[in-house]
This record gives C-alpha cells, sequence and structure tokens, in this order.
C-alpha cells in the first residue's frame, strides 16, 4: 500500500478546494470565487486499490494581516511540513504577480517534492499554458508539471497516478470509508458560510463567520420545541458575542427555513427532523444590515439555500435557525477564532 499526505498549496481563489472535491468524487470543502474562503486546512481522504493519498486542502497563501490571518497562514505552514508530496495550483488565467512571487519565495524553504499544476485549463488556450510552463519551469524543481481543469476533471488521472509515485509504502491511516475529518458542525458552518459567501457583498467575505450552536435531532413524530423556546440554548458563544439583536425583524425574517411537518405517511412519520441553530458573525452593523436584507430577504435566502444542502447531507428535514451578531474586530479575537476552530 501506498500511503501519504498531498498538501494542496496556492494562492488564494486557484482552485484547490475544487480540485478536493473533484478528486474525491464528492463536496467536503466550500468553494467560492471569492478569495481566502478556506480558512482552516482540512483533509479529504481517497483510499484506493494503490492506497491512501490524505490531500490537505489549506487556505490561499497570503500575506497576512490579521490573527485570523495568520491563524490561516500556520495551517499552511503545518501542512507543507506535514506532507509527502506538494501540489502547487496556479490559474492558468492570471498573470504572474507578486503574490506568486510570494508563494515561490515560501516554497523555496521546502525540500518535499513538488508539482505544479496549471488548473483551470478548460478555459485558456494551449499556448498559454506553454508560455506559463516555461516560466515556471526553472522557479522551483518541479518533479511534474501537470496542466489541469479542476472543475471539469481534465488530467486527474494523470494526477493520481503521478501522486503514488511519490507516496512512501505503509499501512492505511483512515477506514476505506472516512472521506474527511470535519466534524458535521464545522461541516453544517461551512455550508452557510458558502451560501452567505455567494450573496453578500465584495468586501464582505473577510468580515464574516459562521458558529454552528445546536444541531438536534428529533423523530418528525416527536412534539418538537421551537428552538427559541429552548432554555439551555445559550453556549459559551453568546457570552461574549455583543449582541445586537434582531429585534427590528419579525421572527418568520430570521427563520428563513420552517419544514412542514407531513406527518401522514408511515414513511414520513419516522423520518428525523434536525433542528440547526447558527450564527452568523459580522464585524459592524451595516454588514448586520447587509447579511440581513430588506425585509429579511438576503437572509432569508441564505437560510433557504443552506436547508437544501444540509437536508441532502444528513437525510434529514432541517430546521435552521440563523441569527446575525455583530462582534467588532473578531478577525484578532483569539476567543471567537478558538471557537471558530473548535468546530472542526
Ligand atoms: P481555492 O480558494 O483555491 O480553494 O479556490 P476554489 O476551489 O474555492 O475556487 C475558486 C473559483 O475558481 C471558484 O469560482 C471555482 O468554481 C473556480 N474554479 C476552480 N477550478 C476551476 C477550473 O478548473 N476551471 C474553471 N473554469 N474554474 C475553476
Ligand atoms: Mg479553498
Amino acid at each position: 500500500m501506498k500511503v501519504g499526505y498531498v498538501a494542496l498549496i496556492g494562492r488564494p481563489n486557484v482552485g484547490k478546494s475544487t480540485l478536493l472535491n473533484t478528486l474525491l468524487g464528492q463536496k467536503v470543502a466550500i468553494i467560492s470565487d471569492k478569495p481566502q474562503t478556506t480558512r482552516i486546512s482540512l483533509l479529504g481522504i481517497k483510499t484506493t486499490e494503490k492506497g491512501q493519498i490524505i490531500f490537505i486542502d489549506n487556505p490561499g497563501i497570503h500575506k497576512p494581516l490579521h490573527t485570523l490571518n495568520k491563524r490561516m497562514m500556520s495551517f499552511v505552514h503545518s501542512a507543507l511540513q506535514t506532507s509527502d508530496l506538494i501540489c502547487l495550483l496556479i490559474d492558468a488565467t492570471q498573470p504572474f504577480g507578486h503574490g506568486d512571487e510570494f508563494v515561490i519565495e515560501t516554497l523555496k524553504k521546502v525540500t518535499t517534492p513538488l508539482f505544479l499544476l496549471i488548473n483551470k485549463v478548460d478555459i485558456v488556450k494551449k499556448d498559454r499554458i506553454l508560455l506559463i510552463i516555461d516560466k515556471y519551469k526553472d522557479l522551483l524543481s518541479f518533479k511534474e508539471i501537470i496542466p489541469v481543469s479542476a472543475l471539469k476533471g481534465t488530467n486527474l488521472d494523470v494526477l493520481e497516478k503521478q501522486i503514488y509515485e511519490y507516496l512512501p509504502e505503509a499501512e492505511k491511516l483512515y477506514d476505506d470509508e472516512t472521506v474527511s475529518d470535519q466534524s458535521l458542525r464545522f461541516m453544517l458552518a461551512e455550508i452557510i458560510r458558502e451560501k452567505l459567501l455567494k450573496r453578500v457583498e465584495k468586501e464582505l467575505p473577510f468580515v464574516t463567520a459562521v458558529l454552528v450552536e445546536k444541531i438536534e435531532e428529533r423523530a418528525a413524530g416527536e412534539k418538537a420545541t421551537a428552538p427559541w423556546d429552548i432554555t439551555e440554548k445559550s453556549e459559551k458563544p453568546r457570552e461574549f458575542i455583543s449582541s445586537s439583536g434582531l429585534s427590528s425583524l419579525s421572527p418568520e425574517s430570521v427563520r428563513p427555513s420552517v419544514p412542514k411537518m407531513d406527518i401522514s405517511g408511515d414513511k414520513k412519520q419516522t423520518r428525523k427532523l434536525t433542528y440547526v441553530s447558527a450564527t452568523i458573525i459580522v464585524e459592524r452593523d451595516n454588514h448586520r444590515k447587509i447579511v440581513i436584507g430588506r425585509h429579511g430577504q438576503v437572509i432569508k435566502e441564505i437560510g433557504i439555500d443552506a436547508r437544501r444542502e444540509i437536508e441532502q447531507l444528513i437525510d434529514s428535514k432541517v430546521f435552521l435557525d440563523l441569527t446575525v451578531k455583530v462582534r467588532e474586530r473578531w478577525r484578532d479575537s483569539p476567543e471567537v477564532l478558538d471557537l471558530i476552530e473548535g468546530q472542526k
């Protein structure tokens, strides 16, 4: 058996998380066209007859300004140290710039075997790929240079074959069924954040975070306590996240997704119902207003979208209770960052 860690490394937005999902054939990481979507490294595990490849998806390499970003970069550095092979991804559609130089400088310090993956070849011309190869081939010593499309799956069979050439002989580290190291709680938080990123203004991606506070399962026939009645609801997060309240909104507008409890058929009667409550953290009151939208329209859409995906993931009807809170400068608050990371 060949078993080892493969770090997916590159600037924000080059397609690392997309590549991970396509390689695994299922979604384990959220995707967005906004930079800095991935904040915490996560594992995607692919087991085949040949062995087990443990991919490490990482935040994009960038110069850190906030404590959040410093932590993001520390994930990158530990992935670089842990891995048996590093795949540097670049975006074929983007010109070479300072950000790329910074990545090259970061990788000059490591001695781990390195592949260059030129991504997004589905939307560039062939001669552009040749120019990129020419530019990169002497910048670092690459074992392989492979043009790929993470989105379309182009050349990923070649990539996988080449990866196995560089992995050590070892025993499997995970069960065959395991595909990721994330908790359900973290996955739900990430799904909500992905839907949030889809809808909010350009500058917001950096200033939002999601904390899932409660996941509670019930048989659909069981008399349900509405989540807003749950007395022990308040856990740690609420103690210090300054409450800015949602008093101006009617309950409907902040509880976007109340599934109808249809208990007519036998099958439906036994179908689970899961309550999920989550807090979206933003930095300012005007951010909060953007996330909520006019008459609560934006948060309602985020909720519907997230609920649908969560329902598929956990095969249960879902009641999603979303709240938006302002926590100034949370990106520099170790306690908030601990909570967010603690979900994983
Ligand atoms: P990350 O920040 O490196 O993890 O990048 P993501 O995986 O979140 O992808 C960033 C954006 O690039 C998303 O909009 C993806 O849909 C898009 N993308 C990723 N891979 C490809 C690809 O192979 N082709 C095209 N056309 N778009 C891609
Ligand atoms: Mg990512």
